[in-house]
């Protein structure tokens, strides 16, 4: 594991900028209070990007210098251009580690990866939410007991249209009766990711001590553990197999034609 991991925190900043009970909560939009809440931890080197910024503030450069980026949008998954959006997911499959919140289930990062749709069923009430511990001794789960308790959340339900989970960190319960995999792993690539429930944004979710914890968990839990690789599908000439091979039948490609076709 590296000393210090490199981490962006990419906010969609459209209803802290046009929603009263947004702002009030996050005056400094929540990708600033998910990144302060990171910065707790000094082993993690934190910058912000908004949708706002030229590339969405995710240049291949700004990419290459990121070991694990956190997601957090809503209204505007559809003006992330798809080519930020493919840049984002390469990086994903080379071993960037992601942190997808809460509505950024929808987000077209998130959808390109699991290759599903991704919809839940949502309410939005303020009920109660309890977000139970599946395996005490993986790392996210660390320094949390058994549950965290939330006074105020939205309402995520099953079913949730994921491909099945490497692993279900967090199953959560809603005053209304519903059930919801709150926190799931998978592997894309070589890249982490994680999809953590909370973070609806007319609730104080991204101050909540236990909550801040598990971000701050994810990021060490994601960060990328060896060397960053990305096939490129390279052909293999004859003349460079390991043992030595003569041309049979019919070739497609012309010698020297390395492109795949
Ligand atoms: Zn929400």
């Amino acid at each position: 594991m590296p000393d210090q991991i490199r981490v962006t925190v990419w906010g969609e900043n459209v209803h802290e900028q046009q929603n009263q009970i947004v702002a009030g909560i996050y005056p400094d939009g929540m990708h600033n209070c998910i990144a302060d809440g990171l910065r707790e931890d000094p082993a993690l080197i934190v910058r912000t990007a908004t949708l706002q910024e030229p590339e969405h503030g995710l240049t291949s450069k700004g990419l290459a210098e990121t070991d694990v980026l956190f997601w957090w949008g809503h209204a505007a998954h559809g003006e992330v251009q798809d080519e930020i959006a493919e840049r984002v997911v390469r990086r994903v499959w080379e071993g960037m580690g992601l942190i997808a919140l809460h509505s950024a289930h929808y987000s077209k990062v998130f959808k390109r990866l699991m290759g599903t749709s991704c919809s839940l069923t949502w309410r939005e009430a303020g009920e109660r939410e309890r977000l139970w511990v599946c395996n005490p001794g993986h790392p996210i789960a660390r320094g949390i007991d058994r549950f965290i308790e939330l006074d105020n959340t939205e309402m995520y339900g099953e079913p949730f249209a994921i491909p099945s989970p490497d692993e279900v960190i967090f199953l959560s319960w809603f005053e209304g009766g519903e059930v919801f995999r709150s926190g799931c792993t998978w592997k894309r690539g070589n890249g982490n990711i994680f999809y953590f429930r909370p973070g609806h944004e007319t609730y104080p979710i991204y101050f909540h001590p236990l909550i801040r914890q598990v971000l701050r968990n994810a990021a060490h839990w994601a960060a990328p553990r060896g060397p960053l690789w990305v096939d490129s599908c390279p052909n293999i000439p004859v003349n460079a197999a390991r043992e030595k091979l003569t041309t049979k039948g019919p070739q497609l490609h012309r010698a020297g034609d390395e492109g795949f076709k």
